[in-house]
């Protein structure tokens, strides 16, 4: 794997990788290898992986691994390591060269973000070819935001696709250029799921840091799209977009689009932990699970809505996280 060569697709800037998941049995149908591209123009508060917003290599720091050996403090150029400190780097200090995850033992100090060229990243998603064929899986691209990189997606598909291999999209709808990526990414696409916050583009603006309306332009014309399988996420945040307020705007818009198959993702605090090993604020999100009982009822509104806002000959299948 040549890591530090950057993969550079024309004037596209090059992605990089957060991790790639192998022997998933999420994220799409049979066991699957998830790739999680970093970069994503959208700056959700209750982010699970705010690892892989920011395009570029950071420093995520363990503080609870540290051996106090000092190597780290040694080697590193600008002196922006401190075990004193709370979060021992000095964010802004440090330029993110990642000598001193070189040098540290224990991985309290980690770089986040790795470049593939197109063609190393299929040889690694490939080794499970034999898996996706009988298990009926795939590959899913994932990430943040996969659609900033076109380019990139095309060759590396290109490749993936002339071994038959199913490929499944995660995507926030975020993305300006809707006829690049019909032309160079959708034709090695299988199945699409769009993930929908808030219906409301003011309140989805102040979660996200951006309007959907983009998003949703970008939905209704993935779900005209005659051969990809379209479907929706919904994370569940309580008070933020687990409110029937916006289940039932959220449902209009499914219903509009034509999509029947929505995914409830029940909500997951690690984002707020990894934001604080990242040196960033703690944000705007709630710092635990769900309760079994607020998931249940969360769902339940949810179906009761879709049910009733559903013609009965044409219902949506039922949402996979409704625990009846
Ligand atoms: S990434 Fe580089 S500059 Fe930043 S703390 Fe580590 S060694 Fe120092
Ligand atoms: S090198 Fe790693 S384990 Fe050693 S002091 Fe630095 S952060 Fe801690």
């Amino acid at each position: 794997m040549p890591a530090g060569s950057r993969a550079s697709t024309g004037h596209e800037p090059a992605p990089l990788v957060v991790d790639i998941k192998r022997h998933s049995l999420e994220d799409g149908p049979g066991i699957r290898s998830v790739v999680f591209f970093k970069g994503c123009s959208l700056r959700c508060c209750f982010c699970q992986n705010p690892e892989t917003q920011a395009p570029y290599p950071e420093i995520v720091v363990a503080v609870d691994r540290c051996l106090r050996c000092g190597l780290c403090v040694a080697a590193c150029p600008l002196g922006a390591v401190d075990l004193q400190r709370p979060g021992i780097v000095d964010r802004a200090r440090c330029d993110r060269c990642a000598v001193c995850a070189e040098v540290c033992p224990n991985r309290t100090l980690r770089r986040i973000g790795v470049s593939y060229t197109p063609e190393a990243l299929a040889e690694v998603l490939l080794r499970d070819r034999h898996f996706y064929a009988h298990s009926g899986g795939g590959i899913t691209l994932s990430g943040g935001e996969p659609t900033l990189f076109p380019g990139y997606l095309e060759r590396l598909l290109r490749l993936v696709k002339a071994e038959g291999v199913h490929v499944a999209l995660e995507t926030g709808g975020y993305f300006d250029d809707y006829e690049t990526f019909r032309d160079r990414v959708l034709p090695y696409i299988d199945l699409v799921d769009i993930s929908l916050k808030l219906a409301d583009p003011a309140a989805h603006r102040a979660v996200t840091g951006k309007s959907n309306q983009i998003i949703l332009a970008n939905l209704r014309r993935l779900a005209r799209e005659p051969r990809v399988r379209v479907e929706a996420s919904i994370p569940l945040v309580a008070g933020i977009t687990a409110t029937r307020d916006n289940f039932a705007g959220l449902i209009d818009i499914l219903h509009e689009a034509g999509i029947r198959t929505v995914r409830l993702l029940p909500y997951n605090p690690l984002g707020v932990h990894m934001a604080a090993s990242l040196g960033r604020p703690t944000p705007a999100a709630p710092g635990s699970f769900m309760t079994p009982a607020e998931h249940t009822a969360a769902c339940g509104m949810f179906a009761e809505l879709m049910a009733h806002a559903v013609p009965r000959d044409a219902q949506p299948d039922r949402p996979k996280g409704d625990r009846p």
